[in-house]
Order: C-alpha cells, then structure tokens, then sequence
C-alpha cells in the first residue's frame, strides 16, 4: 500500500541518525528526532527539524523505551519512523507497535525479525530454502546433551547464543577441558544480554571469510540484490574494516552466493533492505548460511558506493510503497570501497572505551571520500553508548587504489582528545596480508597488531 511519508521520526542517535536526516532531506520529508538528555546538543539534534527530549542518558530509560518513543512520534504527528540499527531496530515487537500505531516502521515486519532474530528458526528457515548451513546443533539444554554434540561435531567448536548478536554469547572451545566453562560463560552472557540462554554448537571454521549479501526487496514480491560485501577484518566477532567487492570471490561463487541470500529472504517474504550474511570457507571453498540483519547496516555505505545506490533512500521509499527502483537490476559493480570504522577506543589498553571531548578534529577531505561522523572539534562523547566515532569511507577503480586513498586519508586524519583506532587501522590496511586479500575472521587476534 503506498502512503506518502512526510514526517519521519528517528528512533536512533549518531551517525546513523545524520545518515537518516541525510536521506529524508533528498526525498523533502521532515525529521523529528528523539534524543536523550545527553544528547540534546548533538548534531543529529540540531538538523533534524525537530528535537524531543526522551529521557535520561541511561539506555534503558530513553533510547529503549518503545512506548515512549511511539509517543513522542505521534505527538510530533509524524507517519513513519526509522529505528537506525541497534537499540529498537531488531525488536520485533517495536515494528508490531509502530503498526498498531499507524506509523510506518522503515524496516520489515515484526514476522521477519522474529524469525531471523532467533539463530535457530533462521538456520531452520535458510535449510528449508535450500542454502547450506554450519553444521549445528539444536538448542543444549543440559551438560549431557553438550556432550553428545561435541562428539558429533568435534573440536574446534563454537557455542552461540540463539538469540545473539553483536558477538555476545560466542565461545569458540578447542578442547574437552574449556568445554564446560565455556557452555556456562556463554549461557550467562546471553542471559544477560538477551534475557534468554538458550545456546547451541557450531562447527568452527579456523580459515573463513565474512562475506554477506546486501538485498533489497518491496511490497509486491519485487527481490534484488546489492551484491557482497566483505567484512573479515574483526575483533572478538565485531567487524573493523568493511570492503565490496570481495576478492575472494569469483563469479561463479560471487552468483551462488546471491542466489542462497535471495531464496533466504524469499523464504521469508521479507520486505525492506536486510542483509543476508554468509562464512566461507577457504579450506573446502563451501559457504554457509550464518544469519540474517534485519535492518540497515554499519557498513552499508561502501555499497553504495560500488552501485551508486542511495540504500537509505531506497529503504524509505520501499517502507512508504513504492516499487523496487527498476534500476537496481541492472547494476554492474563499479571500483572498489572500504569503510573504516573510527571508535573512541584505546587499542593499547584492551579497547577500553575513551569518551570525553574532542580537542582537535581535521577530518580528511576530498573527491571519493566520505566521513559519515556526528562528531566535532568541541563534542563530547558521551560514556552511555557504543563507541562508533564515525566511518571513513573511500572508493577507487581498484582495490589498490582504494587501500591507498584510505592510507592517505587516514593519514591525514587529526583527531586530539580521546585515544581512536586510527593507527591501529593503518596497521591492518598497511599489511601484507590485508593487501593480499588474506584476511580472515580470526585474523586481527592471532596477530601481533593487538
Ligand atoms: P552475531 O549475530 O553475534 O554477530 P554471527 O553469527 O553473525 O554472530 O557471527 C559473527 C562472527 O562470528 C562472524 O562474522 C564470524 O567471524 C564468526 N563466526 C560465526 N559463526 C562462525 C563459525 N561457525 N565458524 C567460524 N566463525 C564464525
């Protein structure tokens, strides 16, 4: 059903949210955007069209609140909303509220989250579809049972969390005698991030690739792919460094891979932009399902920049009713993109978090590079929330090119206040094995870079 939006209330904060004020500028809807006391002063706050207070700093009492959020939304009399990624992005139960509301929520239907938010239902769904998954286990529900599947599966091997993300709830175990503390860290760990403990095996593969599928699908049964995106470059499961294309990928492969993400998302009926994610193995040159996100993702931007495709423009047209923009079909990839992540992190002293102020922001500049950043020169960072300063994203004819401009860039880069992973990103880039292409997803760990 198609429905102009004209008012689009941001249920996020930083990068994403300038992101969200960017695309809603281009498509002449307003923003109204609710922000927490901490920040009140942010510059998401100060371009969106409207600013509403939602509480105190503290997650749990303003950025989560659905409710709260549904009423300030209302209030504003706005028609959609776009809950960014993270916080209430992957609440099925915020998509079936923005619904019952009469608010358009810019990502799918709260049965597309529901099934993809739970690892299990997801790999059962992507089987159904066809596509190959890890080897796996159903839910473990006692000492017993984690002990018949590890005979089954063998060492090394991977507990997650059903309900997981961001890496919480994964032990990888390599032997009989982590096996049991591991199964109970990671059962608490889920607990406490997600409310639910409920954990499974995986096979663990030693010498993989991240490499997932962007797709884009609209009301009418209308499915198209964006291509891939590689994403080895990770520290504890948390992706770095994003690329597309992938190099490891050959057509053939590259066609498969499109193909098992399509008939995932099919199999679903899912509606909106969602990303279909993928572990390949090097060894046996097999991928294999791993998940599906269900909203807008960090590193979208370096597809955008191989496709010429404005994917949050698109999302938004897609949630109001439009048809699949036809041009989208027809797309050949174009160069080379990496994003970087910026994280107000000290890598010296195990990542700690460094929030604080800003003394000191030169940003690089110029043709093909692009800062999606809330921060500047005077900005605090406040310590509630994650750590993400900003991407820096650059694109170039080739994959060398762009590992070069990126260097250039980052080089250029003065940010004086809190210690960042700049230098620790032109570690990576700078390395033989990154300009190879040899990266793998435990890569970053095994090195002497941290
Ligand atoms: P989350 O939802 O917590 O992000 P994912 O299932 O998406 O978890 O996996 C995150 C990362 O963990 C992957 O990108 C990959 O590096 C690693 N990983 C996940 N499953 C496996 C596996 N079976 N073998 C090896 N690595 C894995």
């Amino acid at each position: 059903m198609k429905k102009k939006i004209k008012r689009l209330f941001i249920a996020n904060r930083g990068e994403i949210a300038l992101r969200i004020i960017k695309a809603c500028k281009g498509l002449n809807i307003e923003t109204v955007i609710g922000v927490s006391e901490a920040d009140r002063d942010s510059l998401p706050a100060k371009l969106a069209d409207q600013t509403i207070c939602i509480g105190p700093a503290q997650v749990d009492s303003s950025y989560l609140r659905a409710e709260l959020l549904i009423t300030a939304a209302k209030g504003a009399k706005c028609d959609a909303v776009h809950p960014g990624y993270g916080f209430l992005a992957e609440q099925a139960s915020f998509s079936r509220l923005c619904a019952e509301n009469d608010l358009i929520f810019v990502g799918p239907n709260a049965k597309s989250i529901e099934v993809m938010g739970d690892k299990l239902r997801s790999i059962r769904l992507a089987k159904k579809a066809g596509v190959l998954t890890v080897p796996s286990t159903r839910a473990i529900q006692s000492k017993d049972r984690l002990m018949e599947a590890v005979k089954q599966l063998g060492y090394p091997c991977l507990l997650k969390a059903s309900s997981g993300g961001g890496g919480r709830g994964m032990r990888v175990v390599h032997s009989e005698q982590d096996l049991v503390s591991a199964y109970e860290s990671a059962k608490q760990e889920a607990f406490t991030a997600f409310g639910n403990n409920t954990v499974y095996l995986e096979k663990y593969i030693e010498n993989a690739k991240h490499i997932e599928i962007q797709i884009i699908a609209d009301q009418y049964g209308n499915y198209a792919h964006l291509y891939e995106r590689e994403c080895s470059v990770q520290r504890r499961y948390q992706k770095l460094i994003e690329e597309a294309p992938s190099s490891a990928l050959d057509n053939l492969t590259r066609n498969k891979m499109i193909d098992a993400a399509l008939r995932v998302a099919k199999k679903v009926q899912y509606v909106n932009v969602g990303t279909v994610e993928f572990i390949y193995d090097l060894d046996t040159q097999d991928f294999y399902f791993l998940e599906m996100n269900t909203r807008i993702q960090v590193e979208h931007p370096v597809t955008e920049n191989i496709t010429g495709i404005d994917i949050v423009k698109e999302q938004i047209k897609i949630s109001s009713g439009e048809v699949l923009n036809e041009k989208i079909n027809k797309i050949c990839i174009d160069g080379h993109s990496i994003e970087c992540r910026i994280n107000a992190e000290d890598p010296d002293n195990n990542f700690i978090p460094t929030p604080g102020k800003i003394t000191r922001w030169i940003p690089p500049s110029g043709k093909n590079i692009r800062l999606d950043s809330h921060c500047y020169e005077g900005y605090s960072i406040p310590p509630y929330y994650d750590s993400l300063m900003g991407k820096l994203i650059v694109h170039a004819n080739t994959r060398e090119q762009a590992i070069n401009k990126m260097l250039d860039a980052l080089n250029g880069f003065v940010v004086n206040g809190p210690k960042t992973t700049i230098s620790l990103i032109s570690k990576i880039l700078s390395s033989d094995d990154f300009k190879e292409s040899k990266i793998t997803t435990n890569w970053l760990e095994k090195s002497n870079l941290i």
